[in-house]
């Protein structure tokens, strides 16, 4: 039977549903979820990300971990933690980078974290045996811990509320036909407590969205830099809240689509609250966090004008198309303002590099 089959008996036996548990099975579903069953990334796919533009971003990336390493006092091993690493790609480019720092590729002990097989098989592919996969974070042994995750928690499931005339509901998704048309999934509103203290400006109308997991996964990575010394860097899109706003959205191949019609279709994603994962993770004295600033701020402190410059030197008939991927990545009109950095890491460490202006105030 098709995800939207399942998903439908399962409404109709026993009621409607949240968001998150609709977007956790159309995009993990073990049989028919999304990720589970396809690589969705590049042309050919549904969507592209910064390490499939260009090689820069991973190897910028990697010198931001070479430069926290030296930084901690070159713990060997250091756990490099990706999570969701799709292809695999920011990680050999890091690795690649990671060279420029002798001692540093040596102390690297490799765990991604993925749960899909698709991209697992990928991942190997591009990195070869010497890593060691998890399905989740928690999994990862003990240590000092460098960690990336790029465009990862807008993939996790979120809730989402809507304040209405006589107090908060929560949106759900139920299944059933909507004034005599065919069946099919649409959001009906059930009445809860507020879900956030502190919402009283909320008008009727006004959505709020949150990311239970996001949340706790953030946490853990706090958890593990507070005993361990480490750091943390996450990219995605998303804002600095709180803040209103539905912002769900589904993509299928490269262009927007309706987000409950077709489920393990489509990639569904909502922006990233950064602040709300930047708390999370500050909880436990000891450990700061940076941001966010914005994803072209970052590359340009990390030295993307020099890295364009060298490859361009490199391969002058390539020159136009690594400007070209420079100023997507960096451009505020393009990637550059919409997707957004955040840094955790032992506050006697200072500043992560690029963040050196921008500490985080919960
Ligand atoms: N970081 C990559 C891929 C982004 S797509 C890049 O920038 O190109 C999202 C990735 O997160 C995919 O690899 C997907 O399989 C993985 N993923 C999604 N939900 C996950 C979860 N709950 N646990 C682990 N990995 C997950």
């Amino acid at each position: 039977m098709s995800l939207a089959g399942k998903l439908a008996r399962r409404i109709t036996v026993s009621g409607p549903i949240s968001i998150a548990d609709f977007m956790a099975e159309a995009l993990g579903n073990p049989r028919n979820g999304y990720y589970t069953t396809r690589d969705p990334l590049g042309r050919a796919g549904d969507f592209t990300t910064a390490p499939e533009i260009s090689q820069m971003f991973g190897e910028l990336v990697g010198l931001w971990c070479a430069d926290l390493w030296s930084r901690m006092g070159r713990p060997s091993p250091v756990r490099l933690v990706e999570l969701g690493p799709g292809r695999g790609t920011l990680m050999s480019d890091a690795l690649r980078a990671a060279r420029a720092l002798p001692g540093f590729p040596e102390a690297i002990d490799l765990h991604p974290v993925e749960t899909s097989p698709v991209l697992r098989d990928r991942q190997r592919a591009a990195l070869g045996d010497r890593a060691t996969w998890h399905e989740r974070l928690d999994e990862v042994p003990p240590g000092p811990v460098l960690l990336i995750a790029n465009e990862f928690f807008d993939a996790l499931p979120v809730r989402q509320f809507q304040r209405t005339a006589e107090g908060w509901a929560e949106r759900l998704v139920a299944f059933g036909p909507d004034g005599g048309e065919e069946p099919r999934f649409r959001l009906v509103l059930a009445p809860v407590a507020p879900p956030l203290p502190g919402r009283l400006s909320a008008r009727p109308g006004d959505v709020v969205e949150t990311c239970p997991v996001g949340r706790s996964i953030a946490a853990e990575i706090g958890r593990r830099i507070a005993e361990h010394g480490g750091g943390a860097l996450i990219v995605d899109y998303g804002y600095a809240g709180p803040a209103f706003g539905d912002t769900l959205q589904a993509v299928r191949n490269h262009a927007f689509a309706p987000v409950l019609d077709a489920p393990g279709e489509a990639d569904i994603t909502a922006h990233v609250d950064l602040s709300a994962l930047l708390d999370a993770a500050t909880c436990l004295p000891g450990v700061s966090g940076w941001g966010p600033i914005e994803q072209g701020d970052l590359l340009r402190a990390l030295g993307l004008g020099e890295r364009e410059a060298a490859l361009s030197a490199r391969a002058p008939d390539r020159a136009a198309e690594i400007a070209e991927a420079a100023d997507r990545l960096a451009a505020p009109e393009r990637m550059g303002r919409l997707f957004k950095a955040i840094a955790i890491a032992p506050t006697g460490l200072g500043p992560p590099a690029g963040f050196e202006t921008a500490p985080h105030r919960p």
